[in-house]
């Protein structure tokens, strides 16, 4: 039997091991997916649950007999996705525990998807435990979590866990190329920064205020070299938003300094995660030593551990740039 597990990207290894529980036919009564929101776990859970009920016996799931036609169509009266409204309370539990008692009136087999499970609460987990533990034997129940470790160990245990690792740089980038159309410069710098994560890596790639930003970043690196006191003031308030953002702008010019000094200690490209801005940080290496790269490098980790704390905002970047300036300006 062969098994074909279609659009998920980069998490061979899991297919791979859930291909060959399942064409031992061990399906588990209940899986977890853990894994961080974009690496693809609710379409892994879909084409696991694809697979189960699929009624081809020599590939599954086949994406053409009638219970993957209805699957794909979302439409599949044995395949049951639940999400919860915030969190997952006990009277969706209740209502899950119903649902799983009714067999399955089509085919042999009903799969019940829960969304993430980090939001449930502990009385809800409690519940759902009996649920685990004495599933009916056409039941499959799929959870999917961020984090596994928000779950009591009781429910950890009971299912089979399946961990969707960050995907590698290159296999985003192709992806990116081959899928959305990108350029192989674009997909480079994209996959860089996405984190190993695809649905980061697609949607950076048409968030214009991504690419904004970095135009931005580049310019304030410009000005920071060139030194004019009142400009770099001027210059905080691209890191003075909201705080998830802050600190995303600081990652951001972190890692244009960490480029730079990539390039100065080794002259090698390959490394480079602003692959779009080669000439500028060839320019901007050239003037800038490696000790003060690294001095550079340190002020704005340590701008990006003050936020933790109760420091004042704005100051604390006026306070890093300022810092800055002075590093380079030696
Ligand atoms: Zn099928």
């Amino acid at each position: 039997m062969e098994l074909t597990f279609r659009g998920i990207i980069g998490q061979k290894k899991i297919i791979d091991h859930i291909k060959r529980a399942l064409s031992e036919e061990e399906i588990s009564h209940a899986y977890l997916i853990e894994g961080a929101v974009g690496l693809g776990r609710r379409r892994v859970a879909k084409q696991l649950a694809m697979a189960i009920t699929c009624m081809n016996n020599i590939e599954k799931p086949c994406h053409s007999c009638s219970s993957c036609l209805k699957a794909v169509s979302q439409n599949h009266p044995e395949i049951k996705i639940i999400e919860g409204d915030g969190s997952i309370k006990i009277d969706l539990i209740r209502e899950i525990q119903k649902e799983i008692q009714l067999k399955p009136y089509e085919g042999k087999r009903k799969v019940i998807i829960l969304y993430d499970c980090e939001t449930m609460t502990l009385q809800a987990q409690n519940a759902f435990l009996k649920t685990l533990e004495e599933p009916p034997l056409y039941a499959t129940i799929i959870m999917i979590t961020v984090n596994s470790g928000s779950l009591l160990p009781t429910i950890v245990s009971r299912c089979q866990l399946i961990k969707l690792n960050p995907v590698n740089e290159r296999t985003i980038q192709e992806y990116l190329v081959s899928h959305e159309g990108a350029s192989m410069e674009t997909s480079k710098v994209i996959a860089a920064y996405s984190g190993g994560n695809i649905g980061n890596a697609v949607k950076m790639l048409y968030n214009q205020d991504f690419k904004q930003k970095r135009e931005e970043l580049v310019k304030i690196t410009k000005e920071l070299l060139r030194g004019s006191l009142t400009n770099v003031l001027e210059l905080a308030d691209f890191f003075t938003l909201e705080k998830r953002e802050v600190i995303e702008n600081l990652d951001l010019l972190m890692s244009w300094y960490r480029d730079l000094l990539i390039y100065r200690e080794t002259q090698h490209l390959d490394f480079i995660r602003n692959y779009d801005k080669i000439e500028e940080i060839v320019l901007q290496s050239k003037n800038i030593n490696t000790y003060k790269l690294q001095e550079v490098v340190y002020i704005i980790e340590d701008a990006k551990n003050k936020l933790k704390s109760n420091v004042n905002f704005q100051l604390n970047m006026e306070v890093m740039l300022l810092n800055i300036q002075e590093v380079l300006s030696w």
